[in-house]
């Protein structure tokens, strides 16, 4: 077989058949097939498309390309939730500890920030001294003692994933639904959770700006999941304003936590729906579920719960009770609103590139994060505004760029005299 006739199949819009997958996936794994013919197949891919079985294919040889994880001595049924990346989007902090106060098994493995939107893993950060890197013994025993351990990837979990996703980002090779799906459902089938709940993300401040490529992406990646045997679904949630009131680790933080004492808010109907999801694949009875998620948190189980599982991984738990304890960042700019009317949109990711230029996300591969940095909301998508108005407030700790990152700002919110109907924020799901 020569990887030369695979690229010319796939040019044809032929279908690529089993064997060729393997034959690939090795010869990426092994490096003998090189990184421009890799290239070359994946542009093909990415303008010819593939089919749901040739897709499929892909994700399971990505998935078992390194470490599959076991959780035989994990007592439960073991869940994991997934979102396709946003701004202001912390429902994890939210959904796991909810999860674990119920009875349920989370095993949660996150990374930092893509591009323009945040992770889990940054945020954890927060709880100075929590330890992301715990063994894998030291994982399976966190989640049978607490209920629930996040951790950042440390197995080799879909190693051909890291290579094929690394050449897409450097060769303009990254929108393609069978490539994102396999992507993402390679690591969650290694990752090997019995239940897993997608969150696609649509809109403005998501890779997929209209709901009928979401709606795409997540009947593929639920299709890959049944086929693999995995209980699985999706729910489309709009991405078209951050999900929280805030952009920035820390700020983000403390919004999870007010969730969790019982504040009411689109982030907290976000991570409640994908609670429910969750408990319903579980099989629990239908109509004791959003008693149960209530009780969960209205008895301040879930707030001890996620201070349970910080404590466990050696961060500092005392942050969730002290909120005021949090490192405050030196200087603060309000920003006013020059007009009256009604916020009509929200440019979401140039927020989340603005929080990442104001230090709060890595901007080069060993770099720091700031995680006191970052934006207060204090309008949403359909909100009335007067002129002089506090629209939000930005956390700074360099001066001498303040300037213009509030220029930048300014274009993000846009106000109009005319009010615009607001869409749903919870559209689909996909089972
Ligand atoms: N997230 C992933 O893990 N892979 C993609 O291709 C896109 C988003």
């Amino acid at each position: 077989m020569r990887i030369y006739d695979l690229i010319e199949k796939k040019k044809k819009r032929l279908a690529l058949n089993k064997e060729e997958i393997a034959f690939f996936i090795d010869g990426i794994m092994s490096g003998k097939i090189k990184d421009y013919e890799t290239t070359a197949l994946l542009t093909a891919i990415c303008l010819c498309g593939m089919t749901m079985e040739e897709t499929f294919e892909l994700t399971m040889q990505m998935a078992h390309s390194g470490d599959v994880m076991n959780y035989n001595t994990v007592k439960g049924i073991v869940v994991d939730k997934h979102s396709t990346g946003g701004v202001s989007d912390t429902t994890t902090l939210i959904v796991v500890p909810i999860l674990a106060s119920i009875g349920l098994k989370v095993a949660k493995m996150s990374g930092g920030s893509l591009g323009f939107t945040g992770g889990t893993a940054d945020k954890l950060k927060v709880f100075s001294g929590y330890n992301l890197n715990l063994s894998e013994e030291e994982f399976l025993n966190t989640i049978n003692r607490v209920g629930a351990s996040i951790i950042a990837p440390n197995k080799n979990l879909a190693p051909a994933d890291k290579i094929l996703y690394e050449l897409r980002h450097l060769t303009a090779n990254v929108e393609s639904i069978p490539l994102i799906a396999s992507s993402i459902m390679s690591k969650k089938l290694a990752s090997n959770a019995d239940i897993i709940v997608l969150d696609v993300k649509f809109g403005s401040g998501a890779f997929m700006k209209t709901l009928k490529d979401a709606t795409l992406l997540a009947k593929t990646m639920v299709e890959i999941g049944k086929r693999a045997n995995k209980k699985v679904s999706a729910i489309l949630t709009s991405m078209d304003e951050p999900l929280g009131s805030s952009i920035g680790n820390q700020l983000e933080v403390k919004n999870a936590i007010e969730v969790l004492n019982g504040k009411r808010n689109n982030l907290g109907l976000v991570s409640k729906r994908l609670v429910e999801e969750i408990l319903f694949l579980s099989g629990y009875d239908v109509k004791q579920i959003k008693k149960a998620i209530d009780d969960a948190i209205l008895s301040g189980n879930a707030l001890l719960k996620l201070q349970e599982m910080v404590r466990a991984h050696g961060g500092d738990d005392l942050l969730i009770s002290r909120m005021e304890l949090m490192k405050k960042p030196k200087y603060k700019q309000e920003i006013l609103s020059n007009q009256e009317g009604f916020v009509s949109s929200i440019q979401t990711a140039e927020l989340g590139k603005i929080v990442a230029l104001l230090g709060g996300a890595k901007q080069e591969k060993n770099g720091t994060v700031d995680n006191t940095v970052g934006i207060e909301l204090f309008v949403h998508l359909g909100s009335k505004v007067s002129k002089g108005e506090k629209i939000a407030t930005i956390y700074y700790n360099k001066k001498e760029e303040i300037e213009e990152i509030v220029k930048q700002f300014e274009k993000t919110i846009i106000i109009e005299k005319q009010k615009r109907n607001k869409q749903k924020l919870i559209r689909l799901v996909i089972r």
